[in-house]
C-alpha cells in the first residue's frame, strides 16, 4: 500500500537500514559524535542559532515551548486541530491565553493579531502553525514574526513547523522558536521532536528553565555538550543523521523545489477534474480537498488502487481528503494517486474517465 498521508510518511530503505544496527549506549563518545554531527545538519536545516532534539512526538516540543517561552499570557492562532492544541496545553498548565479562532480553511489576519498584541500588554508569546495540517493551510508566519518584533520585540514568536520544516525554507529570521517532528517531511518513524531556537528564546530559557522532562534549560546545557538530559532516542537520532545526509546528496534546495512542484501540479490536476482546494492559502505540505464524496473516494483508493490518503478531522472528518507531498516522493507515486482519484470519480458516476488528472499533473510538474 502506498502511504501518502501527511504524517506519518514512509521511511526510506536507506534510513531503515541505518537504524538496524545494534543499540549503542547514549553516554559514549561514539553516540556523542553522531549527536554532534546531527546537530550540525539540523542547524543548517533550521538556519537558527541553536537546535534541540527531544524524545517525544511533536506535541512534546509544543508543550516545551508553552512552558519555557510564555510566562504571562499566550496568544494562540487557532485555524484547526493543531492551533487548538496550543490552547489546550495552556489550559492544562493553567496558563492565561487568548485565541484567534477561524474556520479551518482561513489563515489568521495579521492586522487583527497585531491589534490584539498592541492592546494587551500581558501577551508575551504568540503560538502559530506555519502549516495548519487540519486543513492544509499556510499562515503568514514570517510576516507575523517580523511585525510583532517591530511592535514589541520582547514577545516570543513560536512557530509550529512540523509540516513545514523540510517542506520549504522557512525564514526564521524573526522567529524565536521553530518546532518540527520526525514523522513528517523528515521521513522517520514517530518519536523525535525537533526545536530550532534563536537568541531571544535562548536568553529566556537560560534565565528561567521551567518544568522537568521538558525543562529546556537543562536540555540546552546538555545538548550543547552533545548529550541529552534524559536517555536520548538513539535509534531515531541515527536515522535522522542518515536522512539529513541523504538530503545533502542533491541538496535541500532540490528537495524543496521538488516538493513545491509536486504540490502545485497536484492542485492543478485536482482542479482540472472538478475539485475544490479547501484552504484559502494552500501550504505545500499537502493538497486538501473538501468534497462530499471524500470518504468514499478514500475507501476506493485503499481497496482497489493500493493508495492510502488521509481524511479530515472533527467536523470535516468525512468530507476532506489530504494528499501528502512531504518527503522524498516519486513523481509516479503522486501521478498514480491522482489517476486513482479520477478512476474513483468515474466509479462514483461523477465524471467520465479520460486521464485528465494524470496528464495535467505530469505537464505541470515537468513544465
Ligand atoms: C503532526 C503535527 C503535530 C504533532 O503531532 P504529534 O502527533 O505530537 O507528532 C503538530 N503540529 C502539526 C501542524 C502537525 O501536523
Amino acid at each position: 500500500m502506498l502511504l501518502l498521508t501527511p504524517g506519518p510518511t514512509p521511511v526510506p530503505e536507506a534510513i531503515r537500514v541505518a537504524m538496524s544496527t545494534p543499540t549503542i549506549h547514549h553516554r559514549t563518545p561514539e553516540f556523542e559524535a553522531i549527536f554532534a554531527e546531527t546537530r550540525g545538519y539540523l542547524k543548517k536545516l533550521f538556519d537558527m542559532e541553536e537546535v534541540l532534539m527531544l524524545a517525544s512526538s511533536g506535541t512534546g516540543a509544543m508543550e516545551a515551548c508553552v512552558l519555557n517561552l510564555c510566562h504571562s499570557k499566550a496568544l494562540v492562532v487557532n485555524s484547526g486541530k493543531f492551533g487548538e492544541r496550543f490552547g489546550k496545553i495552556c489550559e492544562a498548565y493553567g496558563k492565561d491565553f487568548v485565541e484567534i479562532k477561524n474556520e479551518w480553511n482561513t489563515p489568521v489576519d495579521v492586522e487583527i493579531l497585531l491589534d490584539m498584541v498592541r492592546k494587551d500588554e500581558q501577551i508575551d508569546a504568540i503560538f502559530v502553525q506555519v502549516c495548519e495540517s487540519a486543513g492544509g493551510l499556510r499562515h503568514p508566519v514570517e510576516e507575523i514574526a517580523k511585525r510583532v518584533k517591530a511592535l514589541r520585540p520582547s514577545v516570543m514568536v513560536v512557530a509550529d513547523g512540523i509540516t513545514a520544516v523540510g517542506v520549504e525554507k522557512v525564514d526564521a529570521t524573526y522567529l524565536d522558536a521553530l518546532i518540527s517532528g520526525s514523522q513528517k517531511a523528515l521521513m522517520l518513524p514517530p518519536g523525535l521532536a525537533l526545536l530550532g531556537l534563536n537568541k531571544a528564546a535562548l536568553e529566556m530559557i537560560e534565565n528561567k528553565g521551567v518544568g522537568y522532562y521538558f525543562n529546556l534549560k537543562i536540555e540546552l546545557k546538555n545538548q550543547r555538550k552533545n548529550t541529552t538530559a534524559w536517555t536520548a532516542a538513539t535509534t531515531l537520532v541515527i536515522g535522522l543523521k542518515a536522512m539529513l545526509e541523504l538530503l545533502e546528496v542533491d541538496g535541500l534546495d532540490k528537495f524543496y523545489s521538488d516538493t513545491k512542484k509536486r504540490a502545485l501540479a497536484t492542485n492543478e490536476a485536482l482542479k482540472a477534474i472538478g475539485f475544490h482546494i479547501y484552504p484559502k492559502v494552500p501550504a505545500l505540505a499537502m493538497s486538501a480537498v473538501l468534497d462530499d464524496d471524500a470518504a468514499k473516494i478514500r475507501k476506493i483508493l485503499k481497496s482497489k488502487y493500493g493508495v492510502n490518503i488521509a481524511g479530515g478531522q472533527d467536523h470535516i472528518k468525512e468530507t476532506l481528503f489530504r494528499i501528502n507531498h512531504m518527503g522524498l516522493i516519486e513523481v509516479y507515486e503522486t501521478a498514480w494517486t491522482l489517476n486513482a482519484i479520477e478512476m474513483a470519480m468515474s466509479e462514483l458516476g461523477r465524471r467520465t474517465y479520460d486521464g485528465t488528472a494524470n496528464r495535467v499533473f505530469t505537464q505541470e510538474f515537468y513544465k
